[in-house]
Order: structure tokens, then sequence, then C-alpha cells
């Protein structure tokens, strides 16, 4: 296993802003890590690369335990944090050549100019870093994350405030490293899952509420919802209150959006109720539902 987290948990003061939560990443996946802010992305990445120290757990990267080995997890780890801190008076090459060297990469000219060519910085390679857009720094980060070659890359929001071009440049370039490291990544947006993740973690108030194939994940919030149009308009608190169905919401006159859970068929239920009540049912469709829905339904508080 390439990252293995066991009842991590990590306090504030009082605050528990990772409590107790336990995952693995395998080699050549792309991992999400999904939350809405505050939810203890950056804290438990912070503690996976050996920024911060747990209050509790353990971690282990390619099966090195971090508070035992924390010089030799840090080699076989790229990190690219939230805010991408870079020395912005450095040349692009210069710098790269700088954290080559901290890394101890061997041949470390030709390495620099790979990475350059790997990440598209061929154009601003003599640039000072400071007269970058915000993606060429990105490209930056990501060249000085994955420099030596580490077999678990950490990436804290990589695409925030790219443009639509550089975003998809970045993801590409995510995918192609993942298919042979371990891509562990926090985002709050959701098309990035779709695009590049394999599998999602879902956190919410430092705990992880989801963990399933990005595919699954929609049945996993287990919620169905179904539109509805009677042919007068109906008691709907009713309605509401029926065995297995969780919300009722107006959406037109006499139409109602039908939340109900994945054990039944919301609309058997739903034709019953028009029957008992001496409704009719004039149309009525299962809705299509996403994986920001399903987000949604994991994380309101
Ligand atoms: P995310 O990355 O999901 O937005 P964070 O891990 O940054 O979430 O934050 C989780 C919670 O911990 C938040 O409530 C945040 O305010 C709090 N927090 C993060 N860093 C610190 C810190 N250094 N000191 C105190 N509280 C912190």
């Amino acid at each position: 296993m390439s990252i293995l987290v066991k009842h991590l948990t990590k306090y504030y003061g009082d605050q528990a802003a990772v409590n107790n939560i336990s995952f693995e990443a395998k080699s050549g996946e792309v991992l999400g890590f999904l939350g809405p802010n505050g939810a203890g992305k950056s804290t438990t990445m912070k503690i996976i690369t050996g920024f911060i120290p747990a209050s509790e757990g353990v971690v282990e990267v390619c099966g090195l335990n971090i508070s035992e080995h924390p010089m030799e997890v840090r080699k076989k780890i790229g990190y690219l944090p939230e805010h991408n801190p870079l020395y912005l008076d450095m040349y692009v090459k210069e710098y790269l050549s700088f954290v080559a060297q901290i890394y101890k990469v061997p041949n470390r000219k030709q390495r620099v100019a790979e990475m350059i060519e790997t990440v598209g910085l061929q154009k601003e390679q003599h640039k000072v870093i400071g007269a970058l857009s915000k993606g060429y720094r990105q490209r930056v980060g990501l060249a000085q994350a994955i420099i030596h070659d580490p077999d678990v890359l950490i990436l804290d929001e990589p695409t925030s405030g790219l443009d639509p071009n550089q975003l998809e440049d970045i993801r590409k370039l995510i995918k192609r490293i993942g298919s042979e490291k371990t891509v562990m990544l926090s985002t709050h947006i959701m098309q990035e899952v779709e695009a590049i993740c394999e599998r999602v973690i879902i956190i919410n108030n430092g705990a992880i509420v989801a963990n399933e194939t990005a595919a699954s994940l929609q049945q996993f919030a287990n919620v169905q919802v179904v539109f509805v149009e009677f042919d007068k308009s109906i008691n709907k608190n009713r309605l509401a209150k029926l065995a297995n169905i969780k919300k009722v919401t107006e959406a037109a006159a006499n139409s109602y959006l039908v939340e109900a859970s994945m054990d039944i068929d919301a609309r058997k239920l739903i034709a019953s109720f028009a029957k008992e009540e001496d409704v009719l049912v004039l149309a009525m469709r299962k809705e299509e539902r996403t994986l920001e829905d399903a987000f949604k339904d994991l994380t309101r508080t």
C-alpha cells in the first residue's frame, strides 16, 4: 500500500480538525480527496507529508511509518501545498536546480531539463518565477514536486485559480503521472473528480463520509429523486411522512420533487399515494443525479 492512514486524529486546541479517519491508496491510483472548505483536507495532507504531526493515529508511506522514518518518507513523497510557495525572485531553471540539489538528484542539469519538458515550461524556463501566470506557477510547483521521482504525490488543490485551458493541461499531466505513481489530490470541484480520479474519499467535519469509486458514489448517497405532477395540489406533508420518503419540495403548480431512499421504487409509492388521496398522476419521471448532488447530500451539515 502506498499510503496507509489508520485512526488519524488532529486537534487544534479543542477542535478535532481530523477525527479518527482511516483509508488506503494504492500505486497507480489517483485518489480524490473531496470535501467542503474546512473539512480537514489540508490538515490530512500536511500530516501525510510530515509538515505537521498527528495528535493520534498511524500514517505509513510505502510501508514506512512517517514518525519513525521522516527523512526516508520525504524522499518518497512529492508535495504541492495549497498556496504553492515559490521563490518569486528565482528563475524557473535556477529554482528547479535548487530543489534538485536539496533532494540530491543525480544528473541535475538533465533532470531539470526533463522536468521543464514534462510540465510544458519550455517557453518560460528562462523567466523569473514572479513574472509567470498562475497556471505556469502551478507547473513549476508540479515540477518541484516530481523532480526527485517520488512514488507518492500529494497535491493540495492543484488546479485552483486556473483558466479552463490551463486546467485541462494540468489535469492531463496529473492523470499521466497518476498512471505510474500514487496521486492523492484534494479539490472541491466535482468535475475534477469525474475527469481524473478513480476513487474518491469525501471528508466532512473531519470525518470520512464516503470512500468509493467515482462511478458508485451516486448510488452511495442512497437517494433517488422523482419528479411528479398531479392533477391537483396535494398535502405534501402527508406524502413526506410515508416510510422511505426523505423530502418533498414543490417544483411548480401541483408538481413536486420527491426524495426517497434507494430501498424502494419511489414511483410505486407515489402511485399508491395518489390513489389513496384520490388525485391523478399526470407525469412522473426519475431525475438524473450527478456526482455534485451526491456530494451535497453527503456533506450537508
Ligand atoms: P480544508 O483543507 O478541508 O479546507 P483544513 O484542514 O484547512 O480544511 O481545516 C480544517 C479545520 O481546521 C478548519 O476548521 C480550520 O479552521 C482548522 N485549522 C486548520 N489549520 C489550523 C491551525 N493551524 N490552527 C487552528 N485551526 C486550524
